[in-house]
């Protein structure tokens, strides 16, 4: 469905969670409220924090897999006490990195991850995070949703994080028609104007916990419901 108000639909969308906690970013220590629509004023830390805040989000996203976020914001912080960079994260054991980062799930495959990742950062990227989907994707573990996170949240860059809550929504809206979040994504970035590409995220996984929910929307009083054909909902409430 073409005609679907999306500035219209993004508006409501951010008035429904204003004072809400970002999910995606609050536990990088990146924003004390949502980000800002507009994508000005993005990144409100210094420089020193800019460089070190890629290789966080992704530690961050390889720890936060099938974890709670209450669980992923503590054991990041735990882990970048010890290591903050990927030539001293790689010099720790990948025991000694599942020791730290538990009890996230998969904790021991995870701390071997983490230190495979940052052993080829510190070896074949001079320590520095790639800023692109293509580069990140070469990294044992990493995936389409973590790299759009690392390019968004770590390098202020364009990126479209979707998962499971951004999917599901935009489809609800008609907004796209597709079968997988890596679709999403794709059909995204040709027709999402660029202004929403970095906060998209940060919003709808708030709105798609509270409001949107995967089963049984609570649609009666949704302030979308004028605009949103529901598609594919089959109850709610
Ligand atoms: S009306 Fe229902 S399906 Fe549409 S956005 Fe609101 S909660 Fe989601």
């Amino acid at each position: 469905m073409s005609d679907f108000n999306i500035d219209s639909a993004i508006l409501l969308v951010v008035e429904e969670v204003a004072g809400e906690r970002p999910l995606a970013v609050d536990q990088e220590g990146r924003y004390q409220g949502l980000p800002p629509v507009d994508g000005e004023d993005y990144h409100p830390l210094d420089e020193h924090r800019l460089r070190e805040a890629p290789f966080r989000v992704l530690v961050s996203c390889l720890i936060s897999l099938r974890t709670k976020d209450e669980v992923t914001g503590p054991a990041t912080e735990r882990l970048f006490n010890l290591a903050d960079t990927p030539a001293k994260m790689a010099a720790l054991s990948a025991e000694k990195i599942a020791a730290t980062i538990y009890p996230a799930g998969f904790y021991n495959r995870k701390g071997e991850t983490i230190r495979e990742v940052s052993r080829r950062l510190a070896e074949e990227y001079n320590s520095t995070v790639p800023d692109t989907i293509e580069e990140l994707i070469k990294l044992k573990g990493v995936g389409r949703k973590t790299a759009n996170l690392v390019v968004t949240v770590g390098h202020g860059k364009p990126g479209i994080c979707v998962d499971t809550h951004v999917h599901r929504i935009a489809n609800r809206w008609g907004y796209v028609s597709t079968k997988t979040p890596d679709a999403t994504e794709h059909a995204l970035r040709k027709k999402l104007p660029a202004k929403y590409w970095i906060p998209i995220n940060s919003l709808l996984v708030v709105f798609g916990r509270n409001r949107c929910k995967p089963t049984s929307p609570l649609c009666s009083d949704c302030p979308l419901s004028d605009l949103c054909p529901r598609l594919a909902v089959t109850r709610s409430r």
